[in-house]
């Protein structure tokens, strides 16, 4: 049975959380996009490392935090009630992690694991292609649109394929490379491969600008003839879609709850403006239609945390993930991030639309939520063939 308070151990997760964004996060939020070498969120990823955020999914023997999807998306919220882009840099980090935690081998895990809990390395999820996202995650295409190919030669892979857009593609650790041995083979042919930076022929391309999201770097991948050892390859080929799927699976309800944690970070500047801000007379929050926005808004934001709790506490038990689940969690909660940062900004007025105030930050933030990670009209469709 489902409880509806958090164990002592959950809430001292939040509790650091909660702090450590509003130290370290919120005072510095809306300089993110004038950070152009990304020193500001580097600091963050190293001192998140520090207090024990960064390697929080990773199990103790790596040195991580042991905590289950329910811990990690509660510190996502948090994290993105202060800055959806440094929540979706760390959300993404274990978006990669998450098919080594699933299928690396014991001698994999010692290898790739513990320099992800600490000195601020990041992980990338290198599955996006220029000629498409939604198809390499939409099962119906079978992993048939992946360009990115693993050719066997001796003992070793040679890959060779461009990605675009995956968070913390310029400055990750380790890149988790959703690739094929033929594109014809299908999902048979699909692989997941995990290459070190370093590497001979793993270069990117500049730091995309973007409408938000700017603790985040999202640049093209290029794999241009890069030689990795077999050991390299997660499972065996043919596992790539199935073991891509699972991870999508723990990641989507990530992004509900940082969806729910932008909604909730506009919110909160939205409700104290419109408690101190006099109009007609009285508090913008006396006025009946607005106090009608703000309850609507509570409510959703509500509705959102139940549904990305509910998919993360399955997710937690032995064999009840549930994409379905974990995909309403995602649509449901980036729509009512959409809804409620562009209520919060219309509420107040022209300080809301101010670069300076930060709560249109969180709009911007917002919109990439029912992009990424599955685009809404794609994961709509998952839901419905579920039912
Ligand atoms: C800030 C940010 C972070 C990101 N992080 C990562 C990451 O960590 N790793 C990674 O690999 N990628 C990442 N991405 C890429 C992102 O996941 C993809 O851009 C997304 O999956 C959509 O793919 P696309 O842009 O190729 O759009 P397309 O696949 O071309 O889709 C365009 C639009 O078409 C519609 N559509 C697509 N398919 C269907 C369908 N089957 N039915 C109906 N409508 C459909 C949707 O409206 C969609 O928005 C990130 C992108 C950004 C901007």
């Amino acid at each position: 049975m489902l409880g509806f308070t958090l164990s002592e151990e959950q809430s001292a997760i939040q509790k650091l959380a909660l702090e450590f964004t509003q130290k370290e996060i919120k005072p510095v939020a809306i300089k993110f996009e004038n950070d152009a070498e990304g020193k500001l969120a580097e600091a963050i990823f190293r001192k998140a490392a520090e207090v024990g955020i960064l390697g929080l999914p990773i199990s103790k023997e790596y040195g991580g935090g042991d905590a289950s999807n329910v811990e990690c998306s509660i510190v996502l919220e948090e994290l993105a009630a202060g800055c959806g882009g440094i929540a979706t840099a760390i959300g993404a980090s274990w978006f990669g992690q998450t098919p080594i935690m699933l299928a690396a081998t014991p001698e994999q895990r010692q290898r790739w694991l513990p320099p992800l809990t600490r000195d601020g390395n990041l992980c990338c999820m290198a599955m996006t292609e220029p000629a498409g996202g939604s198809d390499i995650e939409n099962p119906h295409m079978h992993s048939k649109t992946i360009r990115t190919i693993a050719r066997t030669d001796g003992d070793d892979y040679m890959v060779n394929g461009t990605k675009i857009w995956p968070s913390n593609s310029t400055n990750s650790h380790l890149y988790t490379v959703v690739a094929t041995i033929n594109p014809e083979l299908g999902d048979e042919g699909s692989c997941i491969l995990v290459i070190p930076r370093g590497t001979p022929g793993l270069s990117f391309g500049k730091p995309i600008k973007k409408m938000g999201m700017d603790a985040d770097s999202n640049s093209e991948i290029f794999l241009d003839n890069v030689r990795v050892s077999k050991d390299s390859l997660l499972g065996k080929v043919g596992d790539g879609a199935r073991l891509l799927q699972r991870t999508l699976i723990y990641n989507r309800t990530g992004a509900g709850a940082i969806a729910t944690g932008i909604a909730r970070g506009a919110f909160e500047l939205a409700l104290k403006y419109a408690k101190e801000r006099i109009t007609a007379g009285k508090p913008l929050i006396e006025h009946e239609i607005i106090c009608t926005m703000f309850a609507d808004m509570s409510t959703e934001i509500e509705a959102a945390r139940l549904l990305y709790l509910r998919a993360a506490w399955f997710n937690a038990q032995r064999g009840l993930a549930n994409m379905a689940w974990s995909t309403m969690a995602k649509v449901y909660a980036s729509d009512v991030a959409m809804r409620v940062t562009t209520d919060a900004v219309q509420v107040m007025g022209s300080y809301g639309y101010s670069r300076e105030v930060g709560v249109e930050k969180y709009m911007r933030d917002a919109k990439i939520m029912q992009i990424y990670i599955g685009a809404n009209e794609l994961t709509r469709q998952v839901i419905g063939e579920a039912l």
